[in-house]
C-alpha cells in the first residue's frame, strides 16, 4: 500500500493549532503523532514545514451544472476548481436539468459523479408541489438530504417557504435534513415593482438588496423556523445574509444536538453594497449581498455559534449570461476555487481564526450532516487533507482561473495565502497548480440519525 508522511507540518485541527506529522496508509490517515519515524520504504515523503495542514472544506452547498447546464460548468471541471481551492467533498443543489425530483434522476447524478468526481460528492433531492411521495423515498444514509434551492415550488413561480401549508406536510413526514432558501415572494414582489416604477423599468444592479430586502428574508426565515420547531422537523437555513437573522437561530447549544442550523456564505462574508459600484452584475446573488453592517453581524454570528459553517452557492454562469438588464442578469457565481482564500484573508484581518475556519468549513459540517469518518484529521478517517502556505501572495490572475465559465469575481485580487496541495481519500489530486488521479472522489456516506 503506498503511504505518504507529511513531516514537520503545522497542524490546525478540533480547536487546536500544533507541530506534528501525519502518516496516510491508502485512502485513510494512519497516524498523527509529534514525530513519526522508523522505516521509510514505499513511503513518500513530504516536507510540511513553514506549512498549515487543514482537513478538507466540505462545502454543502454547490451548484455544478451537470446534467443539462453543461456550458456553465460540469462535476468535472467544478470539482477540479474545488480541490485545487482546497474543497474535498461538496453536496450539488437539485436546479440542474431536468430538475433532480425523481430517485432516478437522483441515482443518475450519483453516477455521473462516480466517474468524474475529483472530489467527494453527495446530491441533494430537489422537492417541489409535485413530488413529496418521492422525496420521502431518499435514504438518509446515502443522500445529504432535501432542499428546494434554485428550484420553483410550482412551474414556474414561487420559492418553498412561500407555502407553510406544504412545509407543515413535510416537516411533519420527513425524518431527513431539510436544507431551504429562505426569502418571502410576496415581498421581493412589491420591492421590484416599487423600484421597476422607480427607475422606468430600467432598474441598476444597486437596488436588488432593496427588492431582495433584509425584510424579505426574515420574514422568511422566521416563518420556516416557526414551522419546522413545531414537528422538531431536521432544518438547516442556507446562505443567511443578514444579521437579523442571525438572532432568530441559538448560541450555545452543542453542534449535535441542535435540530435548526444554518450557514453563511463566502460572498456575503466579503462583498458588500457598496462593492455594486465597481463589480456590478458580477455579484448579482440570491440572496443579495447586503450592506457593512449586516456582513459584520455574519462574522460574529459565526463566532458566536449561532451560524454553524460555511458555504460557498458555487453557481456559474457565463459572463454573457451575467449581463444585460436587471431581470436578464441571472444571480450567482463561481466560487470554490477561492472560498478557503477568501476565508485566509478574513483570518489576516484578524475577522476569524485558523481554527475557527477549520471548525465552520469542515468539522461542524461533518457533524450537522452526520457524515463517517471525514471532517476531522483523525487517526483511521478518510484523509481528506489541505496544504497551505498561509503567507503565500498569489494574483487570482485570469489565467488561473479553473472555472469552465472562465470569470470570477477575485479576478486579479492579491490572495495573502494559497492552496499548495490536497489530499481526497489519500491521494495527492492537486499538487502546487498540477493536477493527478482525476476522479478520486467517493460518494458521502451519513450516519442514520440526523
Ligand atoms: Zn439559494
Amino acid at each position: 500500500m503506498t503511504k505518504t508522511l507529511i513531516k514537520d507540518v503545522t497542524i490546525v485541527n478540533e480547536g487546536e493549532i500544533r507541530a506534528g506529522d501525519v502518516l496516510i496508509s491508502g485512502e485513510r490517515i494512519e497516524r498523527i503523532e509529534g514525530c513519526i519515524t522508523g522505516a521509510r520504504e514505499n513511503v513518500k515523503v513530504v516536507n510540511g514545514e513553514g506549512l498549515y495542514l487543514i482537513p478538507g472544506m466540505i462545502d454543502d452547498q454547490v451548484h455544478f451544472r451537470e446534467p443539462g447546464l453543461t456550458h456553465k460548468g460540469s462535476i468535472w471541471s467544478e470539482s477540479r476548481a474545488a480541490v485545487a481551492g482546497g474543497i474535498t467533498s461538496f453536496m450539488d443543489m437539485p436546479n440542474t436539468s431536468p430538475n433532480t425530483t425523481t430517485i432516478d434522476l437522483l441515482d443518475a447524478k450519483y453516477e455521473l459523479a462516480k466517474h468524474s468526481s475529483l472530489a467527494n460528492y453527495s446530491f441533494f433531492m430537489g422537492i417541489n408541489k409535485d413530488n413529496l411521495e418521492e422525496a420521502l423515498r431518499i435514504d438518509n444514509t446515502m443522500v445529504c438530504g432535501l432542499s428546494d434551492d434554485g428550484l420553483y415550488f410550482d412551474n414556474n413561480e414561487g420559492i418553498l417557504a412561500n407555502y407553510p401549508g406544504f412545509l407543515e406536510q413535510l416537516f411533519s413526514r420527513t425524518n431527513s435534513l431539510v436544507a431551504l432558501h429562505c426569502e418571502d415572494d410576496n415581498i421581493i414582489k412589491a420591492e421590484y415593482n416599487f423600484n421597476s416604477h422607480l427607475y422606468k423599468g430600467d432598474i441598476p444592479v444597486m437596488a436588488h438588496p432593496l427588492i431582495r430586502t433584509e425584510e424579505a428574508c426574515v420574514t422568511a426565515t422566521k416563518r420556516v423556523i416557526e414551522l419546522a420547531r413545531k414537528f422538531n422537523a431536521r432544518l438547516h437555513v442556507l446562505h443567511v445574509s443578514t444579521q437579523a437573522e442571525t438572532d432568530l437561530f441559538k448560541s450555545g447549544v452543542n453542534i449535535r444536538d441542535k435540530r435548526i442550523t444554518a450557514e453563511a456564505c463566502v460572498h456575503h462574508l466579503w462583498f458588500s453594497d457598496e462593492d455594486y459600484l465597481i463589480l456590478g452584475d458580477k455579484i448579482k446573488w440570491n440572496p443579495a449581498i447586503k450592506t457593512k453592517k449586516d456582513r459584520a453581524g455574519l462574522l460574529e454570528a459565526l463566532r458566536n455559534n449561532r451560524l454553524d459553517i460555511i458555504a460557498t452557492d458555487h453557481a456559474p454562469h457565463l459572463l454573457s449570461e451575467k449581463r444585460g438588464n436587471y431581470d436578464e442578469c441571472k444571480s450567482g457565481g463561481p466560487l470554490v476555487q477561492h472560498a478557503l482564500p477568501v476565508l485566509f484573508e478574513l483570518y489576516h484581518q484578524h475577522k476569524i481564526s485558523l481554527e475557527e475556519i477549520v471548525q465552520k468549513t469542515s468539522h461542524n459540517v461533518a457533524e450537522i450532516y452526520r457524515i463517517k469518518e471525514r471532517g476531522y484529521l483523525r487517526e483511521g478517517y478518510f484523509a481528506d487533507l489541505v496544504l497551505v502556505d498561509i503567507n503565500k501572495t498569489w494574483i487570482a490572475g485570469e489565467q488561473t482561473i479553473l472555472y469552465k465559465c472562465g470569470w470570477s469575481p477575485f479576478t486579479d485580487y492579491p490572495f495573502r495565502s494559497k492552496v499548495i496541495g490536497t489530499f481526497v481519500n489519500g491521494t495527492c489530486v492537486y499538487d502546487n497548480g498540477g493536477f493527478k488521479n482525476p476522479t478520486t472522489g467517493k460518494r458521502l456516506m451519513f450516519d442514520k440519525e440526523r
